[in-house]
């Protein structure tokens, strides 16, 4: 490595391709630092991060450079502010090699609108989309009411059908989307067999890999064509950035990039850089996240009032050899259903929890509790339970505080059920 880009290790290209044998923790400290976007032309040396480019015009020589500008390719290239700076190029960048597979990645102001893109990218009137029925709740309202008015037909799926998916398809089916595991009932999809039998009908696969995080479940490796995190949760992992992202193969990432670019979407380049700077302890975080959040999980299923606690790696959780097979690990979100007790017995316990927010979203590192009820969301597969659920994120306070939270949670709930 010359002198010149020593402090720029993202320049070690060569790596990121097909022989890149630095592993995840490693990319994550490296990736998206290029030495234009960290030092300044003819002087050696160069920041560790890119900053905050903020730009709306960007100002030309003169006319014949403005038209060249427009000629060419405007990707990471500075033209105007809509087409991001090196700030936003960066975090960009560094998703991508996060993803061995991926050709580029888009960003988008939220999760939905990173959905919603990546969805429009691939359908046309007329085609059929297959669903995950344990899909997250806005992703559903997409199907229904933008995409159905547009002539695509969405058809739900059992989260657990696998390789049976191949039953489902019809001459129209365009695309398959798959959420692993879903964010309510926390089933964990067989990716590899529907992946299989997508690519032997020429059908695009897309995934909501919000939960895993590439670092956790690499999707494009599992051979996926889309891969879309809400970047929101958990690499920003602070709870104070809206942010999307689409990653895509080879084959896919033209049309993505053309639909972002046509509908107009961005991220800020302050939302941008928070979410470059999440993405640097993402490793560490979702390591501590995952160990107390199995804690917690398997002392909750040891709880008489706790009937059934949906965590991928318990082994009762539905798909959890699938988990096993295919994930690196497991993050902060599950969720448990109480023996009996109906709504109120439940606000009782989450109401005077001490340590958890009441709130949605998660991923940040301070632990949330949320009742759910997925039955609502459901259509091709009916959701049954003994009692009523609580989602739980497990934020980065001590498991110990947290258990002990819950211990008198599970106490209010047991005097309110009777
Ligand atoms: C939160 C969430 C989204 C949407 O992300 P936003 O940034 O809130 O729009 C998508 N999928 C899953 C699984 C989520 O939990």
């Amino acid at each position: 490595m010359g002198p010149r880009s020593r402090h720029a290790q993202s320049d070690r290209r060569g790596m990121s391709g097909k022989d890149d044998d630095r592993k995840p923790l490693t990319k994550l400290a490296q990736a998206g630092r290029k030495a234009e976007w960290t030092g300044m032309p003819g002087q050696p040396g160069g920041i560790v991060s890119p900053p905050v480019w903020r730009a709306s015009t960007i100002l030309y020589d003169d006319v014949a450079h403005l038209r060249r500008a427009a000629g060419s390719s405007t990707h990471e290239r500075l033209f105007y502010g809509r087409k991001g700076t090196p700030t936003a190029w960066s975090l960009a960048d560094a998703l991508t090699e996060m993803e061995p597979g991926a050709a580029g990645t888009m960003l988008f102001p939220s999760g939905v609108a990173a959905i919603a893109c990546g969805l429009m990218a691939v359908l046309r009137p007329g085609d059929q989309l297959l669903m995950t029925d344990s899909a997250y709740d806005p992703t559903r309202n997409f199907c229904e009411q933008i995409l159905k008015p547009f002539g695509v037909e969405t058809v739900y799926y059992d989260p657990t059908v696998g390789a049976g998916i191949a039953g489902l398809l019809t001459e129209r089916t365009r695309a398959i989307f798959l959420e692993s595991p879903g964010s309510l009932t926390f089933e964990v999809q067989d990716v590899p067999a529907i992946v299989a039998v997508a690519k032997e009908k020429g059908i695009v696969t897309l995934i909501d890999n919000t939960w895993a995080t590439p670092l956790f479940f690499p999707a494009l490796g599992h051979g996926v064509d889309i891969s879309i995190l809400a970047c929101t949760k958990y690499i920003v992992g602070h709870s104070d950035v809206m942010i999307g992202s689409v990653t895509a193969s080879e084959a896919w990432f033209p049309k993505v990039r053309q639909t972002a670019y046509l509908f107009g979407q961005m991220t800020s380049p302050d939302d941008a850089w928070l979410t470059s700077r999440g993405l640097r302890t993402l490793g560490v975080r979702l390591k501590q996240h995952q160990e107390s959040a199995l804690a917690i999980a398997r002392w909750l299923n040891e709880q008489p009032d706790v009937a059934r606690v949906l965590h991928p790696a318990l082994p009762d959780c539905p798909g959890h050899e699938l988990w096993a097979r295919d994930f690196s690990g497991s993050s902060g979100l599950f969720s448990f259903i109480l023996k009996g007790g109906d709504e109120t017995a439940r606000a009782a316990l989450i109401d005077g929890l001490a340590h958890f927010g009441i709130g949605y979203s998660w991923g940040g590192f301070e632990s949330l509790a949320l009742p759910v009820d997925p039955a609502r969301y459901r259509s091709a597969t009916t959701w049954e339970a003994e009692g009523p659920s609580v989602r739980l994120h497990i934020g980065l306070e001590d498991p110990a505080d947290l258990i002990a939270d819950l211990d008198a949670g599970l106490a209010r709930f047991r005097a309110a059920r009777g």
